[in-house]
């Protein structure tokens, strides 16, 4: 990280796909904290490129969301700034663009896979959970014939090649050192067969060209980090650095995901009555930066901040979790 915050940016990312929960306000508050702990500037972009996941109305309710959590930005959707539009939905020239240049370096290739031919690939063992089976590349070596033969069937998506011998190594804010042996998950979509440009090339996309210098995000994307990093070595633009904020699981061990209706800061403010300052305070206990549960209002919490004393591993919510956070046992230590 960087010693001194000027030039630095970060950015909240979400996918407006279901209401913001618990997890998701954790990261914004982390990725909140190290910016402007540090004077940087902090970019609101909207990642609604699935039509059918992401809703107009939830887009909408976003940004208000954040506020009320107490967090701020200097550019997005919702005020403007020199790199409009802050939603995806409205960038895709500038993808294509990088598709092109991909393309031009003949770094992309057609893939005609069906899920069930990837799921039947997938039974070799491997370490990427998130980003699914690793690619075995069978579509990569196709002949010009099998690939006009492929497509009388099948609309393909795209894949980009990753370098066989690529391993990757970096230094991850929170994480520590974290290294991704050999082509890290195989070749990966940066265009799906329904035509709608992938995650990992939008974002990367954006965090170029919004000269994002820190990113700050969920865990669950420390497995998307490898690629990112083949293709800001492809694009030839220096990587931003990466701090993956601390996974969230609830009492049963299990994820917690907006399908987790409980979790949504909507539900806890509605149906518990919970003010932002004592979720605040909720949240950096659970992160580890205080060692007892106290209202906070976030900027109260950036003279102490320390990226390195953010817990690395699993937060497991305790059972008595919304006690806790509705206070009615005040002080409570982990
Ligand atoms: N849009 C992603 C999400 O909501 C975050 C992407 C990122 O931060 O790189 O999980």
């Amino acid at each position: 990280m960087a010693s001194n915050g000027k030039g630095m940016r970060g950015r909240f990312a979400p996918t407006p796909s279901g209401r913001l929960h618990l997890g998701n306000a954790l990261t914004a508050l982390l990725a909140w904290l190290q910016i402007r702990s540090a004077g940087g500037e902090i970019v609101l972009r909207l990642e609604d490129l699935d039509r059918q996941r992401c809703k107009p109305e939830l887009a909408a309710q976003l940004p208000g969301e954040l506020r009320w959590l107490g967090v701020d930005w200097d550019e997005g959707p919702d005020v403007g700034g020199p790199h409009v539009p802050y939603e995806q939905s409205e960038r895709t020239a500038l993808y294509e663009s990088v598709l092109d240049e991909l393309q031009r370096q003949g770094r992309l290739y057609p893939c005609y896979c069906s899920r069930a031919d990837l799921q039947a690939a997938a039974s070799a063992p491997h370490g990427l959970d998130a980003e699914g089976p690793a690619y075995p590349g069978t579509c990569r070596e196709l002949t010009a014939a099998e690939r006009a033969e492929r497509a009388l069937r099948k609309t393909p998506s795209l894949r980009f090649a990753m370098d066989a011998g690529a391993a990757y190594r970096f230094e991850d804010g929170i994480a520590g050192e974290t290294a991704f042996p050999g082509a890290s998950g195989g070749d990966f979509v940066v265009r799906r067969a329904d035509g709608i440009v992938a995650y990992q090339l939008a974002v990367v996309a954006d965090d170029i060209d919004m000269q994002i210098t820190d990113v700050l995000r969920g865990w669950d994307l420390l497995d998307s980090t490898p690629r990112q990093l083949a293709l800001y070595e492809a694009l030839g633009c220096p990587p931003p650095r990466f701090a993956h904020s601390p996974l969230l699981l609830g009492a049963d061990g299990s994820r917690l995901s907006k399908r987790h209706g409980s979790v949504s800061l909507q539900e806890l403010r509605e149906q518990f009555g919970v003010r932002a300052e004592r979720l605040v305070g909720f949240l950096a206990w659970l992160a580890g930066l205080h060692d007892r549960i106290e209202a906070a209002k976030p900027v109260e919490l950036i003279a102490a901040f320390d990226l390195s004393s953010v817990r690395r591993q699993t937060v497991t919510l305790p059972n008595n979790w919304i006690e806790l956070l509705t206070g009615k046992k005040i002080g409570t230590e982990f």
